[in-house]
């Protein structure tokens, strides 16, 4: 069909445009094998949530994702090219981390390798938030931190591997969690109370409220665990569907037309994925 996608209510949408990757040869050799992994792993277009979203908003300009030399540890959003790029130097200091959490809970040897691919996951998809934010235009008031790490939790709590069960679907959350914690201090200054981003053990709360408030009886754990106090607990199930229901108020206008559906429908498709189905039929992944 001619023409461009266009936010204009009432305007025919068309399928949005796919997403590219792109893996940028790195200058330094120590981060050559990195880069070679990720390249012939084709690591960024087999995450699966980013599977599941590809080509369903009417985006103005194609998303483009990259994995390069940044120089620093760091995953960001570049407006000006469209590009969410993941540094080299990120997957090396995950894995460094992910061992450290290895021996820290001696378990098996592909944890390192698990703990890169979830926080992979959860850091393009936040990076995602923001280009959908600046994109789409969508309206943020607080946080656009907060909000983009909302919007990243939700997508890998229903649109993971359909193979993956419940357990490591909040497991990969629970590392991207724990990643959270890992520049904590416990001690900060005025430059932490000032920053753009919550405290890290803010991040961590709010994200296992998230995981809890999907299913309380399941997750009764966290609590038991010291990773989210009772009095949190108690309005997480309301935080949780008040946050889906407000990502899907902004994403569902923006849907290109071929997956469009109405806000019933979106929320009966969330709820329908949550559960996690055993390995069978499937429907086709429409909706964020
Ligand atoms: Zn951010």
């Amino acid at each position: 069909m001619p023409g461009s996608p266009t936010n204009a209510v009432g305007a025919i949408r068309f399928v949005g445009p796919p997403f590219e990757y792109h893996y940028a040869v790195p200058q330094s050799p120590e981060l050559r094998e990195i880069y070679l992994r990720v390249r012939e792993a084709d690591l960024l277009r087999y995450l699966p949530e980013l599977q599941a979203i590809d080509g369903v908003f009417a985006l103005p300009r194609r998303l483009r994702y990259v994995t390069a030399e940044c120089g620093e540890s760091g995953a960001f959003y570049r407006p000006a090219d469209a590009d969410v790029v993941l540094c080299y130097e990120t997957l090396r200091t995950l894995y460094e981390r992910g061992q450290h959490h290895q021996r820290f809970l001696g378990s098996d040897d592909d944890h390192p390798l698990r703990y890169v691919r979830a926080n992979v996951r959860f850091i393009v998809l936040h990076e995602t938030g923001h280009a959908l934010v600046d994109l789409l235009d969508l309206p943020v008031t607080g946080r656009q931190e907060d909000a983009v790490d909302q919007l990243a939790a939700i997508l890998m709590l229903h649109f993971a591997d359909h193979d993956e069960t419940t357990e490591q679907v909040t497991g990969n959350l629970r590392l991207a969690a724990n990643w959270m914690l890992s520049d904590s201090t416990g001690a900060y200054d005025l430059h932490a109370y000032a920053d753009e981003h919550a405290l890290a053990e803010q991040r961590f709360f709010n994200l296992q409220c998230l995981i809890y408030g999907t299913d309380p009886a399941r997750f009764a754990s966290i609590i038991d665990a010291g990773d989210l106090t009772a009095a949190r607990a108690r309005g997480c199930v309301r935080e949780t569907q008040r946050l889906e229901r407000a990502w899907l108020h902004l994403l569902l206008p923006h849907v290109a037309s071929e997956h469009a559906m109405s806000e019933a429908e979106a929320l009966h498709y969330l709820r329908q994925r949550n559960t996690r189905p055993a390995p069978g039929p499937l429907p086709t992944p429409k909706i964020p």
